[in-house]
């Protein structure tokens, strides 16, 4: 058995480990017991020595260890990795086993037991992540595995992401496996996109909505319908399709409105689908000012609180667009509305909505409550993989 240096956490600190967290902060360290380099395996032990898991270390990382196995005998190899993406790579298959879509997140980082590793497959490219020094030392088995195991056209990579600064990496982008154009075409839910997955928003395309995209359809018919922070049309297209009658999506990104654009014709609903460029806090009030009415609209803004800080702005965004949006609805239309921060619980996200009822003078229902698409799964212990919140209101 390998040798592995220990990492030995203070007294009281290894509740949250045994009960799944997969992250050790390094104040939660007492001491590190022999030769370790940045990125290497450790062996994690209680105060008292007694081993509890392996992990690899970042002593420059506000997070020193990622757990990568609570069981401390198991060998962190090539073969370890191969598991764990097979793993991974069966709930999918199982998932997506209906063709209506090719495009997925393969694996999910820490809710896969992959900490630092994000593999999203669009149709027969692979986009991947290196969020973590721990993944960056090991991406030549991943690359491996993920081509033994998926036969990509291409692999690219998009580790283009604040995270890695603060584990003192740089940004890295670029084909890792070559793979032609960057720009695919997808399906999912039966419907086309244009991806493009080196100039586009994070891997190119955001997966975690696919479920929520589809639970319009029972809300849409012969609908009038308002698609705010659009991107490349995915809540608008679906809208349309599902029998909508005229869809309006607004994003502030001009590539993403010409590439919105370009999906809508794919899918031949150009005639019931626009999108402009444009500032949707801007936007909503001049659409209220022209006595503008929708029947539904969807509010999908980016992540507005980063961190723990600065929540206090992110409120009042949240609550402008919501209101807004409320009194933008004919009586009984429907707020299908998202935050994407894990800092904003689903909680304080309800409070935000309350208030922002009151101040519009309209009463709510939720009809559903929502999260991310199951391709993202939530791992128990680890409450920061529910980030998503979409809850689908009906507004009197
Ligand atoms: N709903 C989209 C994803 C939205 S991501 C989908 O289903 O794919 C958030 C989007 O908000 C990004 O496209 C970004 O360009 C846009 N955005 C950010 N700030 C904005 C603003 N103030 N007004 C309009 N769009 C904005």
């Amino acid at each position: 058995m390998t040798e592995y240096a220990r990492v030995r956490l203070k007294k009281g600190k290894e509740k949250r480990v045994l009960l799944g967290h997969p992250w050790v902060y390094r104040t939660d360290v007492e001491v590190l017991r022999g030769p370790a380099d940045p990125g290497d395996v450790v062996l994690l032990e209680n105060h008292r020595g007694k081993p509890l898991a392996l992990g690899y270390y970042n002593p420059n990382s506000v997070i020193a260890v990622r757990v990568l196995t609570q069981n401390p005998k198991e060998r962190i190899d090539r073969d370890f990795f191969l598991r764990r993406i097979q793993q991974a790579l069966e709930l999918r298959l199982k998932l997506f086993r209906e063709a209506t879509t090719n495009a997925f997140r393969v694996v999910f980082a820490e809710a896969d037991l992959l900490p630092g590793l994000i593999v999203d497959r669009f149709a027969s490219l692979l986009v991947v992540q290196f969020l973590t020094l721990g993944m960056e030392r090991r991406r030549g088995d991943i690359v491996e595995v993920l081509e033994d195991l998926l036969h990509p056209g291409g692999i690219y990579e998009r580790s283009d992401v604040e995270v890695r600064k603060k584990e003192g990496l740089e940004e890295c982008v670029g084909w890792i496996l070559p793979g032609g154009s960057p720009e695919v075409v997808i399906k999912e839910n039966n419907l086309a996109f244009f991806v493009d997955v080196a100039r586009g928003q994070k891997t190119g395309y955001f997966l975690d909505q696919r479920e929520n995209r589809l639970s319009l359809r029972r809300y849409v018919q012969g609908a009038r319908v308002l698609d705010c922070f659009s991107y490349t049309g995915g809540f608008a297209i679906h809208a349309a399709a599902f029998g909508a009658k005229e869809v309006l999506g607004l994003d502030i990104s001009e590539s993403a409105v010409a590439l919105a654009r370009e999906n809508a014709r794919l899918n031949r609903l150009e005639d019931r689908v626009r999108f402009e460029v444009a500032d949707v806090f801007e936007a909503l009030r001049e659409l209220l000012k022209k006595g503008e009415r929708f029947d539904l609209v969807v509010l999908d803004p980016p992540a507005f609180v980063k961190g723990k800080e600065a929540l206090e702005g992110a409120l009042r965004g949240y609550k402008d667009i919501n209101l807004l949006a409320m009194k933008l609805l004919v009586p009984s239309g429907i707020l299908v509305t998202c935050s994407c921060s894990y800092h904003f619980s689903e909680e304080l996200f309800l409070e935000v909505l309350q208030e922002a009822s009151q101040d519009a003078g309209r009463r709510l229902q939720i009809l559903e409550r929502r999260g991310q698409a199951q391709d993202h799964p939530v791992l128990v212990g680890y409450p920061e993989s529910r980030y998503l919140k979409c809850f689908i209101l009906r507004v009197l």
